[in-house]
């Protein structure tokens, strides 16, 4: 008999581990959530810059978006959603363009007037270059969506910035998320729902947590020996469900895998409006940010103290060990490391990883959502 007063422990106060606890609690479990942070919800936690009130995505910022029924139903239990849809512009050699790459930018670039059939046969006669290959890195997936002059002015460098890896090594996938279009359609996300939790992302949190089966401890490791229950006090004895990163859980046995992490730069200006925009990209090598977010902008519906905004600048660079995980590198040599631990992670006896640090791999957060009422679908006690 076990001394363990849960039926399940969760390691990760992030959208899988509450997503995966709030299931298991509508089944009448006892469910014991940690987090090593001083809040819940992990990289998708906000809150009120304390000067202006205005809502800051405190890890970047957070658009929510989903074309799965099944998700967005669920994410409307716990709150209601704005209509806000989101739309990005980017500057590039001192003048301002349409992001994601649309007609609208393809004109402005090339100074012309082409119609849609007309700028695909531009692009597809730009991409000739790759001779039909099908892409396998980021850079041969550039060329092959928009062609290399448009790949190099809004891409080539905004990557360097982002990820400091040869493009030659970024998997494909990366920039396949970004939409191309040939028409002036410039919404960034093509999903059927978006927009954003009406009383901010801590309170949509709060609500999945509200549930007397549910207990959160926070400023917890799970790795603190001292803790009553760490890792090596409770895995075999009770089922446990791991969001952290899956090198760390295996005390980085095959090395670390590559991470970026971001450092955001926050300030407060005397302004109404900074830059008319939510989020302004930055394109060049110039300027050492990538992107500047206006936090105001995604909440048009909220009233704000005039004479007032919060910006942040987002800067890259590699994840040292105790940096914030952020974006995973996946290099060919991270995808070989990942197949161990995977292998690993696979044979441990009642543990779950899940998220995106459990499986090392880039989601949005409605995969998230998704994968963990997958994975409580799948599980059984
Ligand atoms: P996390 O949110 O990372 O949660 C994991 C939790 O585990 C963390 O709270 C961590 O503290 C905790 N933990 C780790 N190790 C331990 C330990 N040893 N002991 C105790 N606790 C531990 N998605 C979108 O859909 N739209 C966007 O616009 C968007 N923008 C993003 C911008 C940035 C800069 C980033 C980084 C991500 C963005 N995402 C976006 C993705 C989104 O953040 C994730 O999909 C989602 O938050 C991941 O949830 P998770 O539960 O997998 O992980
Ligand atoms: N990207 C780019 N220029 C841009 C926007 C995006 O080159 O103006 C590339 C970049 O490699 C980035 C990827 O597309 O990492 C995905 O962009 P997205 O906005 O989806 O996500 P991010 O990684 O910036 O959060």
């Amino acid at each position: 008999m076990s001394d363990i007063e849960y039926d399940l422990v969760i390691v990760g106060a992030g959208i899988f581990g509450l997503t995966f606890g709030e299931r298991a609690t509508q089944d009448g479990k006892k469910v014991l959530i940690i987090d090593k942070r001083n809040h819940i919800g992990g990289n998708a936690y906000s809150e009120k810059n304390p000067e202006t009130g205005i809502e800051v995505h405190k890890y970047g910022a957070h658009l929510f978006h989903t074309s799965n029924d099944e998700v967005w139903e669920y994410v409307n239990r716990f709150s209601s959603f704005t209509n806000y849809i989101h739309r990005v512009y980017t500057t590039h050699k001192g003048e301002v363009f349409p992001m994601p790459i649309n007609l609208g930018t393809i004109n402005q670039f090339f100074h012309s007037n082409y119609s849609p059939d007309e700028a695909k046969a531009l692009v597809a006669k730009q991409s000739e270059e790759l001779g039909g290959k099908t892409p396998e890195n980021l850079d041969e997936q550039g060329v092959s969506l928009i062609g290399r002059p448009l790949y190099e002015a809004f891409i080539k460098n905004y990557t360097a910035k982002q990820w400091q890896t040869d493009p030659k090594l970024l998997d494909p996938s990366i920039i396949k998320r970004l939409p191309v279009r040939y028409n002036y359609d410039n919404r960034y996300f093509n999903d059927k729902y978006e927009g954003l939790p009406v009383n901010g992302y801590a309170a949509l949190f709060e609500n999945m947590i509200k549930n007397e089966n549910i207990t959160v401890k926070l400023e917890t490791d799970f790795f603190d020996e001292s803790y009553k229950f760490s890792k090596s006090k409770i895995v075999g004895k009770v089922p446990v469900v791991y969001t952290g990163p899956i090198d760390k859980y295996f005390d980085y046995e095959y090395g670390q895998l590559g991470w970026r992490t971001l450092d955001f730069e926050e300030s407060v200006e005397n302004v109404d409006d900074y830059q008319g925009i939510g989020a302004m990209n930055y394109a060049d090598l110039e300027q050492p940010y990538t992107r500047i977010l206006e936090f105001k902008h995604f909440h048009p519906e909220r009233e704000y103290k005039a004479g007032k905004t919060v910006i942040v600048k987002e800067f890259s660079r590699f994840a040292e060990k105790n940096d914030e995980p952020y974006y995973p590198v996946n290099t060919p040599e991270d995808a070989k490391n990942f197949e161990l631990y995977k292998k690993r992670a696979d044979a441990e006896n009642n543990v779950i990883f899940g998220g995106r640090l459990g499986v090392y791999k880039y989601f949005d957060m409605h995969q998230v959502f998704a994968s963990a009422l997958e994975a409580y679908k799948s599980f059984s006690f």
